[in-house]
């Protein structure tokens, strides 16, 4: 497995523990704490991977790590927000699971790019509550409207902390891959530069089109490949 290029090898030496945590302390400045990198081996191909811990909330997330990053090229990346239900069970009344495999293959298949993994389920509103509201959206409500009976805004996921494992992974100027305008801009809140969008196909199903057609009417997320995709600069 090749170094990453300009980036850190905590594993490489025989420093301890604690002296790699104070460099990432000081690397980073931030509310991270960020752990050696670790190989894994997938269905999709080998990647590596480093977790982080955000002291401010105690979440821990992760970050898939393909190839070698740093340098000036874009890097393919997938900021993914932790849905078990779609993710983990198969569940069809999302598209979760689904974008989570495509990210994956098309990383894979690119040889160098991120996913991060970020565990706010529920689109922040955590496991108990998604649930909650499946019962309503069950009783008739919409995604959107069901997050509101419930006292939630639409979508109350944090990309803070993704802006810093980016900064973390040496990625400023990104290829993201995504259907959701709202996440390209709240990283660019975060100083991140995406150059260009890269649309995740998802196939429609009669379990997941009413709630792939929410997002999009509500939520602004672009479909396949609708007007408004082109690749934007900022
Ligand atoms: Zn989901």
């Amino acid at each position: 497995m090749k170094a990453r290029q300009g980036s850190t090898t905590p594993n490489a030496d025989n420093r301890t523990a604690k002296e790699v945590e104070l460099r990432h302390d000081r690397n980073t400045a931030s509310r991270l704490r960020i752990s050696d990198d670790a190989r894994l081996p997938t269905r999709y191909g080998k990647f590596q991977v480093r977790a982080y811990e955000d002291r401010a909330t105690g979440a821990q997330h992760l970050g898939m790590i393909k190839g070698v990053l740093g340098g000036d090229d874009p890097v393919l990346v997938r900021v993914h927000s932790e849905c078990l239900t779609g993710d983990v069970l198969g569940s069809q009344r999302c598209d979760c699971g689904a974008q989570l495999d495509a990210a994956l293959r098309q990383i894979a298949e690119a040889g160098r790019g991120i996913l991060l993994y970020l565990r706010q389920e529920g689109r922040g509103i955590g496991l108990f509550n998604k649930i909650r509201a499946y019962a309503l959206q069950d009783g008739g409500l919409d995604t959107v409207q069901a997050n509101e009976h419930l006292g939630f805004p639409a979508d109350l996921r944090d990309y803070a902390v993704a802006g810093q494992m980016l900064a973390d992974l040496q990625a400023s100027k990104l290829r993201l891959l995504t259907n959701n305008p709202n996440k390209m801009s709240q990283l660019r809140k975060h100083g991140l530069k995406i150059v260009e969008r890269v649309p995740l196909l998802v196939h429609l199903t009669p379990d997941n089109g009413p709630y792939l057609r929410t997002k999009r009417d509500k939520l602004g997320h672009m479909l396949r490949s609708e007007p408004g995709s082109t690749p934007q600069g900022s």
